[in-house]
């Protein structure tokens, strides 16, 4: 059976110019607002991931990119994301220009049973992990910033753009939660022009 895709292998380019899905653009972000950021990210999912029996639907599929994930799947792929850039975060800070394991995404959601997963307990699996990667990004200095670290394909990163890559990934898939609730519910108007306001459960404001 065809899965759904998390489609954020390479999102490397929403570093440089804004995501026109989901509105986010990487230069209204300053680094030292990320953790916080972060934290209010975390408390939008753990209220996406308490609405109810939503949660588990998958939207209806969508005619381009096939399959689409529930909110839980989304929020259990989160929850992965956040613990994936932390142990990455980690490595940065404590190693001269470290390679990252490689992370398929769409092995672990089919390993880990995402569509099977207590919502509840992944909203709070999500909020632990995203407060530790928040902790940390609080204490990164002033010239730790630049430090590198490279993907298993060799695309290379510094703390900041890894830290702004992976708070665009968890923005993404919260507006992919949102247009996945609105599907749901028959709106039928995928028109990603009208999403930009989701922006504003998640912190952005
Ligand atoms: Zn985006």
């Amino acid at each position: 059976m065809e899965q759904p895709r998390p489609e954020d292998k390479d999102w490397t380019w929403v570093l440089d110019r804004p995501c026109p899905q989901c509105g986010f653009d990487a230069a209204a972000v300053p680094r030292d607002q990320l953790a916080a950021k972060v934290r209010s990210n975390a408390a939008a999912w753990r209220a996406v991931l308490n609405r109810g029996a939503v949660v588990s639907m998958r939207p209806p599929e969508d005619p381009e990119r096939g399959p689409v994930w529930s909110a839980l799947e989304y929020g259990a792929h989160v929850r992965d994301v956040y613990q994936v850039m932390a142990e990455r975060l980690k490595l940065m800070l404590t190693k001269n220009d470290p390679r990252f394991l490689n992370w398929d995404p769409d092995a672990a959601a089919v390993e880990k049973r995402y569509s099977e997963q207590d919502p509840h307990r992944v909203g709070y699996d999500l909020a632990l992990t995203a407060g530790k990667v928040a902790d940390a990004l609080e204490r990164v200095r002033d010239n730790q910033w630049g430090r590198t670290g490279q993907r298993s394909d060799g695309q290379p990163f510094t703390v900041e753009r890894l830290a702004t890559y992976l708070y665009h990934d968890v923005v993404h898939h919260l507006h992919d939660a949102e247009a996945g609730f609105k599907a749901i519910a028959g709106g039928g108007d995928d028109d990603p022009d009208d999403e930009v306001d989701g922006q504003g459960a998640d912190g952005e404001s």
